[in-house]
């Protein structure tokens, strides 16, 4: 599971940060939330390029969230993409998204598969779930979360062997915590397998004022990428456009008890001196990082 940071500013780009995007890398597949302008010349600058299965979940209608649609769909056509793209968002996002392509005469040889989703689960594969809740913005915006689902725990083969318990299906069973009876002998999954792995998390905050429920959504995550607009200074300012100041955000991040907070949506203002958002987080939550487009990081188990 790797995780890009595709885009970090919020609001207005400067040049060296992109409008929001964050790329995770996943069982195959790219997961791309948020896709500002020029999202796609980021995905290629990081060697992400486009993979046949992408799907894109944007947060919420404000321009820098999702303008970079367009574009996306423009330069996967020209690239001659045959599989559907999947997109997702809240209400309006099929209506927006086809004026978009309508006004700049833009008629992809492929599908562009829309979902309009609210909170709950979004999509889900075998491995993993990803879902949403409503964030407290100015406009209906989703904040997502990534879950891997649990994996089965590590067969004990000392054990297993030494009972004279042969490879085979009788391992899978127990595995999927199945009691097993072989020649007589009961076999009980505690006794044969370690304890499930749990599997890893990341949620990301797209735009948010502090809200307790951000808190129960990122809880335990290993990687929460939440917004950090402003700086204490501007909290009241905060207050009135519904963002987060970088304390917020790590408040959020010790509460939640979250194992790496990533500071994200960062406002043009702080161009040059991007440490007062970072010194301002730390000296609430230590795990926090405040990182370069087209930074990557792998989140482990
Ligand atoms: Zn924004
Ligand atoms: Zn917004």
């Amino acid at each position: 599971m790797r995780l890009t940071f595709v885009g970090t500013g919020g609001g207005m780009p400067t040049p060296e940060r992109a409008l929001p995007s964050l790329a995770i890398r996943f069982g195959g597949s790219l997961f791309v939330f948020d896709c500002g302008e020029g999202t796609q010349r980021q995905l290629m600058a990081a060697k992400l390029g486009f993979p046949s299965s992408t799907h894109v979940f944007v947060t919420h209608l404000h321009a820098d969230h999702y303008l970079g649609l367009a574009g996306l769909i423009a330069t996967m056509d020209l690239s001659r993409r045959e599989a559907p793209l999947h997109v997702y968002g809240p209400s309006g996002i099929r209506d927006s998204l086809e004026l978009l392509l309508l006004g700049s005469r833009i008629n992809p040889s492929f599908e562009v598969v829309v979902k309009e989703v609210g909170a709950g689960e979004v999509m889900s594969g075998r491995d993993f779930v990803i879902d949403a809740i409503w964030t407290n913005h100015t406009v209906p915006s989703l904040a997502y979360r990534l879950r891997e689902r649990d994996r089965p725990g590590k067969v004990d083969v000392g054990f297993l062997e030494s009972i004279g318990l042969p490879k085979g299906p009788l391992w899978g069973e127990l595995q999927r915590g199945r009691t097993v009876v072989y020649r007589g002998r009961t076999i009980r999954p505690d006794e044969a397998v370690g304890p499930p792995k749990r599997g890893r998390s990341v949620v990301y905050s797209g735009d948010s004022a502090p809200f307790a429920g951000m808190v129960e959504f990122a809880r335990g995550a290993d990687v929460l990428v939440h917004e950090s607009t402003y700086d204490r200074s501007l909290k009241s300012k905060a207050e009135e456009d519904l963002h987060s100041t970088a304390a917020d955000a790590a408040t959020i991040a010790m509460t939640a008890g979250v194992k790496l907070l990533v500071l994200y949506h960062l406002s043009s203002r702080y161009r040059g001196r991007w440490e007062i958002l970072l010194n301002e987080a730390r000296s609430v939550f230590p795990n926090v990082i405040l990182p370069e487009d087209l930074q990557s990081i792998d989140v482990t188990c």
